[in-house]
């Protein structure tokens, strides 16, 4: 066994072998710029271009042509957001999201508040699921979109994508969703959940970092898109810049691994998981999971150890490299607004680890963690008993 031990596959994962293999002649002699209509290198890229999009674009249902590379989910995030609300200002200026999104949509939708959007920011259940008559409830005539995550970066928890599509499409109002941490472990098709607009980034599945796409619907709707980065016109001018050629080729690799392993590794990682729940939950009383166990990513375990904190956790396992959902800032450490959105308690939200299981992980690694996070958390709360 490697020591650390990862289990830290929200943050990013490995690049796979085959996706670093499929990349490397595009820093070597592949090096074209797949703008140049002239002469051999760049078709030759520009072929590598567009298989790629083509590999997007299957795993998501879509059409190529729908399919806009850009440096990753936050980029996605704020040209689906600002985008869409600059192009449909005749319509409205109204956007509802939800309170436990990615920072990349819930600062991009205060941004776009501070410049005089109105915005609400619904919160989710106490399984950190979305209440779809609170939704229905939120939207209004002048309201142009809804952006809603499809699985939590923190706690797992897959949202009702196809129900929220559903509602956005009745009531003609633009869906986008965040998918950087679904898109490659769960299925989804943007025709059949009603999505209009979806962010994905290639470190969250084993391809490179630094490179994305947002799609954008073409038909029933076409999408009115205001592009944020001005220039040549790449992307059907909707992101101007020149395109990363390895990067994408290896997104596209990433992608076609994904189609082909999808359904046995999701069973894999869900059995990895719940093996590592059952462990933890034989040998330590008091632990509780946040978030849907339903409803939940298959390489996902979010739990609270009451009595102990995250940061203690995480620094007496030196060799397993883990999260916890609190964010440090210079002097003080925040508990989760994802948690706390939850109405996880500050107690419970200061002693919570995010457990991310990947492609590499083994059932012997997940009995290692299992066995020193019960340890720790034993010894811990023997240090500070009045917890
Ligand atoms: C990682 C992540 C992002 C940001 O993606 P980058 O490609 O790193 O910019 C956005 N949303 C979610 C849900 C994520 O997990």
């Amino acid at each position: 066994m490697q020591k650390p031990v990862y289990l830290d596959h929200h943050a990013t994962t490995p690049v796979d072998a085959r996706v670093l293999e499929a990349m490397l002649p595009f820093f070597g002699p592949k090096f074209g710029n797949a703008a140049s209509r002239g002469h051999s290198f760049g078709w030759e890229a520009e072929t590598a271009v567009e298989l790629a999009r083509k590999r997007v674009a299957e795993l998501a249902g879509a059409a190529p042509r729908e399919m806009v590379f850009t440096s990753g989910a936050t980029e996605s995030d704020n040209l689906a957001l600002k985008g869409t609300m600059e192009a449909c200002r005749s319509k409205g200026n109204h956007l509802v999201t939800m309170a436990t999104e990615h920072k990349a949509v819930l600062d991009a939708a205060r941004r776009l508040e501070r410049q005089g959007c109105r915005l609400t920011v619904l919160p989710p259940r106490r399984d950190g699921l979305l209440s779809l008559d609170r939704l229905r409830d939120a939207i209004l005539p002048e309201t142009v979109l809804v952006s809603v995550m499809h699985a939590n970066n923190e706690i797992g928890v897959i949202q009702p994508v196809r129900a929220i599509g559903a509602i956005c499409r009745e009531k003609g109002v633009l869906f986008h969703c965040d998918a950087a941490q679904a898109f490659g472990k769960v299925p989804i098709r943007v025709e059949d959940d009603h999505i209009d607009l979806m962010s994905v980034s290639a470190h969250k599945m084993y391809g490179p970092k630094g490179i994305g796409a947002l799609y954008v619907r073409r038909r029933n709707p076409r999408v009115e898109l205001a592009a944020q980065m001005d220039g040549g016109g790449h992307e059907f001018g909707m992101r101007s810049g020149t395109l990363n050629v390895p990067a994408i080729v290896g997104f596209g690799e990433a992608c076609a691994i994904c189609a082909h392993e999808m359904a046995e590794e999701a069973a894999r990682l869900a059995a990895l998981r719940d093996r590592l729940k059952a462990q933890i939950e034989a040998g330590l009383d008091r632990v509780y999971v946040n978030g849907s166990m339903v409803h939940r990513l298959p390489g996902n375990l979010n739990m609270s150890f009451a009595g102990v904190t995250g940061e203690s956790l995480l620094m007496s396992l030196p060799d397993v490299a883990l999260s916890t959902g609190s964010a440090c800032t210079s002097a003080t450490v925040e508990p989760s607004y994802v948690l706390k959105a939850l109405g996880v308690g500050d107690d419970l939200s200061h002693s919570s680890l995010r457990f991310g299981l990947g492609r590499f992980n083994t059932a012997e690694e997940v009995d290692y963690v299992a066995r020193r996070v019960t340890e720790a958390v034993r010894k811990l709360r023997a240090l500070s008993p009045m917890l």
